[in-house]
């Protein structure tokens, strides 16, 4: 929706080469608080012309001071950087909770946890050091690598943790020595702009990291084919990825691609089942269920199935929905309509084929707005619910007889992000690690990420990994180098 800039509401413009301005077609658009269900923001409605001026921005900083920079000199701003954010942790969480409802305990956790990204990062803007490649004939070439940075990337986020997701891209990407477009989510804008703010005044030089928000697909399509642009970085849902994948790579591009999930999450008889109704709880209320790592399927012993489920269904019910802002919230609204449309189409979907709803499976009416009670549905591995990613706080459970058959059903599944494991016993939880095949697998834990630890999918659920010393490896490149020692002159018809 586009509208004239609003002056009773906060603005957020582009960001580009440093400071904010408006898109060149003057156009705004609204960003709506799901929580109040009013409009809080307007914010430069940027189109493919303005990508285009982003795009510039970020090539003329890669090829200025940035580029030249050394990676002490960049780790040093990094350093910055994680401090920075830190001081404006508050003020960033609020933006988030006002565009997407999340609770503001969880963003401000999440907030005061990021600069610990560019912190670990930046201990890595130094160390990108090529190799000594001993030769085929020693007397006759020297020949050793080294790593350069890819160039501009773009980077396309979702609505569900902005700032958070950009940062799994951008402290590798920037310890690299890249630079950076980013497109919001038009449903959650507004953070990024104020984020690439607080980064520029930390020291990161103008045109290092730019954003362009719009409300129109066409935004971020323009930027995914970019010509100008050396790699794309995407999160969100498949259907998306695999179209900005396509883009990118009509240009040759480099992609890495942070896709949807349908964790599983194997519970058996021998667990500790209240910590297991913890990590369920975690797993899958927690952000409302929009979360890429929610585990989803609940597969359980079938000798502990009812004993788990009541437990599960006792904490989804005393789960306190409300205020996103109130300390004793627990769970927010769905983030925008259109999401809430879809959770409530699948769980009437559940209802069409004749599945059991325990408890939720319909909207807050009490509350009213986008609330939607915390659900859990008893159906079978193969039930749409079971199968496909609802993005929603809702988890289906179904059972299993024994190991081989746990296997089968968490693996019976396209995607392959995150899955957990409950048991007490060792030797089973490292045959269990073993045999998911997920990016991510907790034993006895659910819902923890890091920096030092590598997040990605097997897959549906995505292309590359982020986090972790080797994603910097996803934003360089290795240039060979051969020196010749003889001095003398080679056969020119010759390979080598
Ligand atoms: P999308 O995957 O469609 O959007 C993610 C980002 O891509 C947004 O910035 C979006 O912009 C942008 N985008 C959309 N279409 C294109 C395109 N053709 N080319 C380039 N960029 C594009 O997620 P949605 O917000 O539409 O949510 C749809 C579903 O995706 C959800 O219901 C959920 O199931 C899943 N999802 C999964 C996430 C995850 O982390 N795995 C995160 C978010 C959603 P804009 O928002 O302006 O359209």
């Amino acid at each position: 929706m586009t509208s004239e800039h609003r002056t009773d509401l906060q603005h957020f413009g582009l960001f580009l080469d440093g400071r904010q301005v408006e898109a060149l077609s003057g156009r705004t658009f609204e960003s709506h608080d799901p929580y109040a269900g009013t409009t809080w923001a307007t914010v430069a409605d940027g189109g493919p012309e303005d990508v285009d001026r982003a795009v510039a921005s970020a090539r003329a900083a890669f090829e200025g001071e940035w580029g030249r920079m050394s990676g002490f000199d960049r780790a040093a701003i990094l350093r910055r950087v994680a401090e920075a954010i830190t001081e404006n942790a508050e003020r960033l969480a609020l933006l988030e909770v006002r565009d997407s409802g999340k609770l503001l305990r969880e963003m401000r956790g999440q907030l005061q946890g990021l600069g610990t990204w560019y912190s670990y990062f930046s201990g890595l803007a130094d160390k990108l050091e090529g190799r000594t490649v001993p030769q085929l004939a020693p007397q006759t070439y020297f020949g050793y690598t080294i790593k350069r940075p890819v160039g501009v990337v773009g980077a396309i986020t979702p609505w569900n943790s902005p700032l958070l997701l950009l940062t799994f891209k951008l402290a590798p990407l920037l310890a690299a020595g890249n630079t950076c477009v980013v497109k919001p989510s038009e449903h959650a804008p507004a953070s990024t702009v104020a984020f690439a703010e607080v980064l520029h005044e930390a020291g990161l030089p103008a045109g290092v990291l730019n954003v362009v928000t719009g409300s129109d697909r066409a935004t971020g399509e323009a930027l995914a084919a970019h010509r100008g642009v050396d790699k794309v970085a995407f999160t969100g849902s498949t259907a998306t990825g695999t179209k900005v994948a396509q883009a990118a790579v009509a240009n040759v591009n480099r992609v890495t691609l942070e896709l949807g999930g349908k964790s599983p999450q194997v519970v058996f008889a021998d667990a500790d089942l209240d910590a297991a109704a913890n990590g369920l709880v975690a797993g899958v209320f927690a952000a409302t269920g929009q979360t890429c790592m929610a585990g989803s399927r609940l597969i359980v012993h079938e000798d502990v199935r009812d004993e788990l489920v009541a437990k599960v269904v006792a904490r989804a019910e005393a789960i306190q929905q409300g205020d996103p802002t109130a300390a004793d919230t627990e769970m927010g609204p769905v983030a925008n309509r259109p999401q809430y449309e879809k959770v409530l189409g699948y769980l009437q979907g559940a209802r069409d084929e004749g599945w059991t709803i325990a408890t939720g499976g319909a909207p807050n009416e009490e509350l009213g707005g986008l609330f939607v009670r915390p659900t859990v549905v008893v159906a079978a591995h193969d039930a749409t619910i079971a199968r496909e990613e609802v993005f929603g706080p809702v988890l289906t459970a179904y059972t299993f007889r024994d190991e081989d058959e746990a296997i089968r059903l968490a693996n019976d599944t396209p995607y392959g992000l995150a899955g957990a494991v409950w048991t007490k016993d060792v030797h089973r939880a490292h045959r269990m690690v073993a045999a998911i095949r997920a990016g991510t697998v907790w034993v006895n834990a659910y819902r923890v990420v890091a920096p030092n630890m590598p997040f990605g999918g097997f897959g549906l659920s995505g292309i590359g990994r982020e986090n972790g010393s080797a994603a910097v490896e996803e934003y360089l490149e290795t240039t060979s180098v051969y020196i010749e020692l003889t001095g003398g002159t080679r056969d020119p018809f010759k390979l080598g």
